[in-house]
């Protein structure tokens, strides 16, 4: 994981300079004790909104919802966005002396032809002749080759990432499809989901199916919740989480317990409803009463979360980060990293929450959609000032107060990897559903946005993941009293347009097909997972292209963390028992054969306790899924249906432990049923973790009317904070 700040520990040194003018009126920053020193927070003072409703009421009218929507921009604006992107593009608009930031591979723009671009030219100058460098095709320089056919992508759904996608195409000297195309194009580009398009049948497209839902707030804790019943200090990265409503007695009565054993305790909570984005509709409370107060008898359906008090500040001001992350792949599981990202400033200074400064929306949230409404939001042609910069500009301030931002960087490498194996077991199945096997479809890949806050201990907590990030390259700005324009933004472009670009280069369907013959090679699925390919060398890529943006984490740290695969283990068991192509939910005579198939009944478990088994969960499960019109097992259901299970079978060991000897036990009944049945079971998966013999507590499941799954015992990080 180090390469990457070797450079940028280079980098630094070479500004120090022009760093430590800047340095000397920011705040000091330690790895023990950050943000002491006072500073003055200089923005230019404009309206003050700062005292604005936390739910955002106080919104100019002209901006819409959803990160990633589309949004109405004026025709002639646009084409003088596309102008003076260009201008940009030459290189003529750079504003400010600021040092540049850039980290090798996220360079705004490559300047004149592409490297990669240029070695394809001048290599077809070679193509009658030699050319030493490369393989041949057909007597000819296979880069060569390749130029013969361009790749093409269909935009005409691209929406608002649009002006990034076209920029990156350029540069790639790849062919747009605007209108889309009568035949195939290579790679489809969604802007909101799989389905914006339903007729592809090949190809490529930039969504999974079900990655929105799977990323909904609920969902999303859902999710990280079962990885923490299992693993709950890898999963520690994600604050405490109740449901709401089904949660909302569970969440008072623990938080009453929390503060009887601590008076000194004083949480504040954070409320976000489960479709919401950019802010919307969030509000803090220091106590569950609260939150009746506020919603009345009919809560809606939302998250309350832990808020974390102490976060990391800089100039005062809390921030958070947006990283990129490209799911190249499920099956392998291939996970890249941008290496740049953003961070979004606050705009009033930090306080902990208090019951006056509550409602503070420009203190407390992040969200840029907010921030950019208050009248101390800095636009600035530089990536390392104003209130939005590159996370990298934010990484060298850390360094050259000392922080081990290596230490920083391989943390949040590892929150991504393990969030989305937390993902992946569902999307598995949505992606079945969607794609059965043997039917035509598309293959998918996605960019999916991480929000990430460092605690002031510089612990990386995760906020939530986007499913459409927003790849705007300009910002909304304040033209007159409330009226609102979008002008080129450079930090935006800075960061998205090389994601883009690079996500793209990793999608080229020639790279693509070399990538998959060499993981598949006559191998099995299991075999994939564990190559290594540590470079972008190994991609192929490296032939001249610059190198990517992009680092490849996983399969590259397979051996770190795929001890942590459980449940897509559980949830391929799942998978071959659904029978019905296209259905994502388990009927009770395929609950019955796997537990036949299992030999997972006896004398003591007879099939009448397995149909009252999966009624029980699945009535209580579909009770909780209010708006799934599919009737029977989902596959949360089976996980929950699993664990009792596998704790009714040993109950004296922790649930792990329990989990891992019935996985082996259906694994073993299943492989020597069929071996041409498919998916088989990922029996190669490590199991046990390499680092840690750390286990959970014991599970106690009473009876077949189930108890809930179980809660980890309560503790709060805001407790953890105040000892760090
Ligand atoms: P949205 O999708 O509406 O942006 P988020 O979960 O990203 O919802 O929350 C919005 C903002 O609230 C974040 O950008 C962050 O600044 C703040 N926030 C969210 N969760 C927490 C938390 N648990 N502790 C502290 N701040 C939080």
């Amino acid at each position: 994981m180090s390469d990457h700040y070797e450079r940028v520990k280079i980098e630094l040194q070479q500004m120090k300079e022009v760093e430590s003018e800047a340095a000397a009126d920011v705040e000091q920053l330690s790895p023990a004790s950050v943000s002491s020193v006072p500073t003055d927070v200089s923005f230019t003072a404009r309206r003050d909104l700062s005292r604005s409703s936390i739910n955002g009421r106080s919104r100019s009218k002209s901006r819409s919802k959803a990160d990633g929507y589309e949004r109405q921009v004026n025709a002639k604006q646009l084409s003088d966005l596309t102008q003076q992107k260009s201008d940009y593009a030459q290189g003529q608009s750079r504003v400010s002396n600021e040092p540049d930031l850039t980290i090798k591979g996220t360079a705004r723009l490559l300047k004149g032809k592409t490297a990669a671009n240029g070695h394809v030219e001048s290599c077809q100058r070679q193509t009658e002749g030699k050319c030493e460098d490369h393989g041949k095709e057909d007597g000819k320089c296979k880069v060569a080759a390749k130029k013969r056919r361009t790749v093409t992508v269909d935009t005409s759904k691209a929406k608002t990432s649009l002006e990034a996608l076209k920029m990156s195409i350029r540069q790639l000297k790849w062919k747009e499809f605007p209108m889309g195309r009568r035949t195939a194009c290579d790679i489809y580009w969604h802007g909101v989901s799989f389905h914006d398009n339903e007729n592809i049948v090949s190809g490529q497209v930039n969504k999974f199916p079900g990655m929105i839902e799977m990323l909904r707030k609920i969902n999303l804790s859902r999710a990280v919740r079962t990885m923490q019943e299992l693993f709950p200090e890898e999963y520690n990265f994600y604050p405490r989480s109740w449901i709401l409503p089904e949660e909302y007695q569970l969440f008072s009565t623990q938080i009453r317990l929390l503060k009887d054993n601590d008076a000194t305790l004083k949480p504040t909570f954070i409320v976000k409803p489960d479709s919401g984005s950019q802010g919307d509709g969030i509000y803090l409370i220091r106590d569950p009463a609260d939150l009746r107060a506020i919603s009345g008898s009919q809560i809606k359906q939302a998250v309350v979360q832990e808020y974390i008090q102490k976060p990391l500040l800089i100039d005062k001001l809390k921030f958070d980060i947006r990283l990129y992350v490209l799911v190249r792949s499920l099956e392998p599981l291939e996970i890249y990293i941008a290496k740049e990202g953003l961070s979004r400033f606050c705009t009033e200074p930090y306080q902990e929450p208090s019951q006056k400064n509550l409602s503070h929306v420009f203190m407390h949230l992040t969200n840029y959609s907010l921030n950019v409404h208050s009248g101390n939001f800095v636009h600035s042609d530089s990536c390392s000032t104003g209130s939005k910069r590159t996370f990298s500009s934010v990484l060298y301030r850390l360094a050259s107060k000392g922080v081990d931002i290596k230490k920083v960087w391989s943390d949040i490498i590892a929150l991504v990897i393990k969030t989305v194996i937390a993902l992946v077991p569902e999307l598995k199945v949505y992606y079945q559903a969607d794609i059965p096997p043997g039917k035509p479809g598309p293959t998918c890949f996605q960019i999916l946005g991480f929000d990430i806050l460092l605690m002031k201990n510089l612990k990386p907590v995760l906020l939530e993941v986007n499913a459409n990030p927003s790849m705007r390259i300009e910002h909304e700005q304040e033209v007159s009293p409330g009226v609102f324009e979008y002008v080129p933004s450079p930090v935006d472009e800075e960061v998205k347009v090389g994601v883009i670009r690079d996500t793209l280069r990793l999608m080229d369907p020639a790279q693509r097909k070399q990538h998959v013959t060499s993981n598949t090679g006559g191998g099995s699925p299991e075999e994939a997972i564990v190559v290594e390919t540590g470079s972008d060398e190994k991609e192929g890529l490296a032939d001249s292209l610059p190198s990517l943006c992009l680092k490849q984490v996983f399969p590259k740290y397979t051996k770190q963390f795929n001890y942590l695969r459980v449940v897509e283990r559980i949830a391929v068991i799942f998978l071959r028992f659904l029978g019905v192509k296209g259905t994502m939910r388990l009927g009770p005579t395929g609950f019955r054969t796997f537990i036949r198939n299992c030999k997972l009944s006896n004398s003591s478990f007879s099939m009448a306790s397995v149909d009252i088994l999966y009624i029980d969960i699945t009535r209580r499960w579909a009770g909780m899924l209010p708006d799934s019109r599919e009737a029977g097992m989902c596959l949360q259901a089976f996980i929950e249906a699993f664990f009792y299970l596998a704790a009714r079978r040993s109950k004296a060991l922790p649930l792990r432990e329990q989990v891992l000897l019935l996985l082996e036990v259906c694994e073993g009944a299943l492989e020597g049923q069929s071996h041409s049945e498919k998916p088989r079971p990922h029996r190669s998966h490590t199991t046990t973790n390499p680092a840690s013999s750390q286990s959970s507590a014991p599970t106690t499941f009473s009876s077949p009317a189930l108890t809930r799954r179980r809660h980890r015992p309560l503790q709060l990080s805001a407790k953890a904070n105040t000892e760090n």
